[in-house]
């Protein structure tokens, strides 16, 4: 998906408008985790997507693995809370994984998704961010026409879907069944950072 020749400009833009995506929307993701968590997720993500802002040139400049393993780095450091290792271990693993040409996102994907799930020991069904990760992993590995078009829509309904979800991981795991009803601040997250990445992309 990611042609030959990703500009470090067109990566620049990828990692601006995902960072401010981000921070723009600290105040919703801390809501959904004061609803079912403990009302961080703003607050560590923010923390985690400011450092990979402040850092954007320099990370824009390596070519796309070193790149993708150098976000990871600064979302393990700066994030914390559950998602840090989590979002951390996605980028890693994803950065080992890709060519520095792209064009093996598919399985570089899904070896971090899975990775994630290894971390978390996590599956998706679970009400949380691999919830909106695995269909959008999914969707990329099933192709076609205009993927970063489609998949904000794909990601969107993905974490609707885990409104109506039993959380059985994570901090609202030990709600049981008042955790039903509230969307996963991480499958939010998770959202967000793929429409903007995808908008940016191509645009
Ligand atoms: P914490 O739960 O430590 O306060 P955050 O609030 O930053 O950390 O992140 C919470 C999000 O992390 C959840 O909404 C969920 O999406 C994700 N999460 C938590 N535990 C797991 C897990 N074991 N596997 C996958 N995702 C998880
Ligand atoms: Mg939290």
């Amino acid at each position: 998906m990611i042609p030959a020749g990703a500009s470090s400009e067109r990566l620049h833009r990828v990692i601006l408008a995902v960072a401010d995506a981000v921070i723009a929307h600290e105040a919703e993701l801390s809501a959904l985790d004061r609803a079912i968590g403990d009302g961080d997720h703003g607050l560590n993500m923010r923390r985690g997507f400011e450092a990979v802002r402040a850092g954007a040139g320099e990370i824009a400049a390596l070519p796309l693995p070193e790149a993708l393993q150098a976000i990871g780095t600064r979302l393990v450091l700066q994030v914390g809370g559950a998602s840090g290792p989590l979002y951390g271990t996605l980028l890693l693993t994803l950065g080992r994984e890709i060519a520095t040409d792209g064009a093996n996102l598919a399985p570089a994907l899904t070896a971090a998704v899975a990775a994630v799930m290894a971390r978390g020991r996590s599956e998706p069904g679970q009400k949380t961010m691999l919830d909106v990760l695995a269909p959008v992993r999914a969707a990329v590995s099933a192709g076609g026409t205009a993927l970063p078009c489609r998949l904000p829509g794909i990601a969107a309904a993905a974490a609707a879907a885990t409104v109506p979800l039993r959380a059985a991981r994570g901090r609202a795991a030990f709600l049981g069944e008042r955790s039903v009803g509230h969307m996963d601040p991480g499958a939010c997250s998770a959202a967000l950072i793929v429409a903007a990445g995808c908008r940016a992309w191509e645009a």
